[in-house]
């Protein structure tokens, strides 16, 4: 297939009115396909409800005899501190296991700076003339959404195969004081998919800051979630950190939301000792103390990084044909255009796809015309904002096989669609 920007303008014209009757055909059946949002399916969800059947009502005591149906324990049961310190790559006396949300947790963290500060720092963030963070993106959306909320100023950075600009990330944390931190998903990032390499990690630990209370949010969400059987290794940035003389700088994240039950999983996060001792002191005064019951319920079920894994196991057999049909779709309809670049994960949730630039709002308005719910285009930039309006989330993880494989024809054919229109000189791309 030559690249469709070779084609003389009147091939162009007649692929443009092939590609529109596609689009008026499956216009026509009326779908209803939501490709938006980063769920499990309920296949999914199933092979979690062991969960159910790991306490009863006369099994609801930890190891250490606790009474799980009561009140206490701020950090965490002490078997969930050693497995979801195991997850996060921290010692258990640095892991701090809450409720049911990591989002939640990461929230706290920079409502707390904001109000309180943090150790190492100078009192509190929302004092300063302004507070900005790096911002790798494409990024998630939802992170983007609670920096906007606390008026932290977004600083968008670009994002490669081995991580973020890390010139970009040095250069702005050594020179700006008011640079207080970097947001990462460092595996499987939301959306590229994107693994941190070990200099990245290694730069990230190191780097000098003007900020001393400056911190890495390290939201590894996506931290077991391998679709292959030699999936990438991420280093460890808490070892990183304490090695390069920063024991503070790293704050980690994870949850099992998507491990277990979206929504009804457990979360936990770790950090140096003095900011874990603070969080500590914070919690105490937000909760009595997290959910012990799904907290051991959990334990029981996933018993250690081996059960872990096995069970994720499980999950790729069921989502690696779920990603190879859109990467199928895209190679035939798209392969060799010049229309659009997209993500070959190896793991996580989503498929970054990048159509031409000026296309993505008219893709998804287009795709939403013929029943494709997508991610809103500019969702993965701060505030919404896609610079070149090209960049759009695919999230194949919730429908059945063949739905992800027709609602992957119709994008395709949007994607091509926008282009061609725009090579036409077509003012407005979705205007069909
Ligand atoms: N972090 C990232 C990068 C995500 O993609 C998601 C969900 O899509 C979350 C956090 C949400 O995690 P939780 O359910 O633990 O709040």
């Amino acid at each position: 297939m030559p690249e469709l920007s070779t084609l003389p303008a009147g091939e162009l014209a007649q692929l443009h009115e092939r590609l529109r009757t596609r689009y008026e055909r499956f216009r026509a059946l009326g779908l209803s396909l939501d490709m938006s949002r980063g769920k499990p399916c309920a296949e999914q969800l199933d092979l979690s409800n062991g969960l159910f059947d790991c306490v009863s009502a006369d099994d609801f005591r930890a190891a250490d005899g606790t009474d799980c149906r009561n009140y206490g324990g701020i950090e965490g049961l002490p078997e969930a501190r050693v497995l979801f310190g195991a997850l996060l790559g921290a010692r258990p006396e640095q892991t701090i296991v809450g409720g049911n949300s990591s989002l939640a947790m990461i929230h706290d963290t920079v409502a707390r700076a904001l109000s309180h500060g943090l150790p190492g720092g100078e009192g509190p963030w929302g004092r300063l003339p302004a507070v900005r963070f790096l911002c790798p993106c494409p990024g998630y959306d939802r992170h983007f959404a609670i920096f906007a909320l606390f008026g932290v100023e977004m600083v968008p950075l670009g994002i490669g195969p081995h991580g973020p600009d890390m010139g970009a990330v040095e250069r702005l944390s050594a020179e700006d004081p008011l640079v207080k931190g970097i947001i990462c998903v460092p595996k499987y990032s939301n959306p590229t998919g994107v693994t941190y390499s070990d200099s990245t990690v290694d730069r990230l630990a190191a780097m000098p800051t003007a900020a001393p209370d400056f911190r890495i949010l390290w939201d590894n969400a996506y931290a077991v979630h391998d679709l292959t059987d030699s999936p990438p290794v991420l280093k460890n940035v808490l070892d990183a950190c304490e090695a390069a003389g920063h024991p503070e700088r790293a704050c980690v994240y994870a949850s099992t939301s998507k491990v277990t039950f979206a929504g009804a999983g457990v979360a936990a996060m770790a950090a140096g000792p003095h900011t874990i001792a603070r969080t500590r002191k914070h919690l105490s005064l937000r909760t009595i103390g997290p959910d012990k019951v799904n907290q051991l319920r959990h334990v029981r079920f996933l018993r250690d990084m081996d059960g872990v894994r096995a069970h994720m196991r499980l999950h790729a057999r069921i989502l690696r044909p779920k990603f190879d049909a859109v990467q199928q779709v895209f190679e035939s309809r798209l392969g060799g255009k010049g229309v659009a670049g997209w993500s070959r994960p190896q793991g996580g949730y989503f498929v970054s796809l990048d159509a031409a630039p000026g296309c993505a709002r008219a893709v998804v308005t287009m795709a939403g015309h013929a029943g494709v719910k997508l991610t809103p285009a500019g969702a993965t930039f701060p505030l919404g904002r896609d610079p070149q309006d090209r960049n759009i989330r695919i999230a194949p993880t919730l429908p059945p096989l063949d739905e992800v494989r027709r609602a992957m024809e119709i994008v395709a054919l949007c994607v091509e669609l926008a282009a061609v229109r725009k090579l036409l000189g077509e003012e407005d791309l979705a205007a069909l």
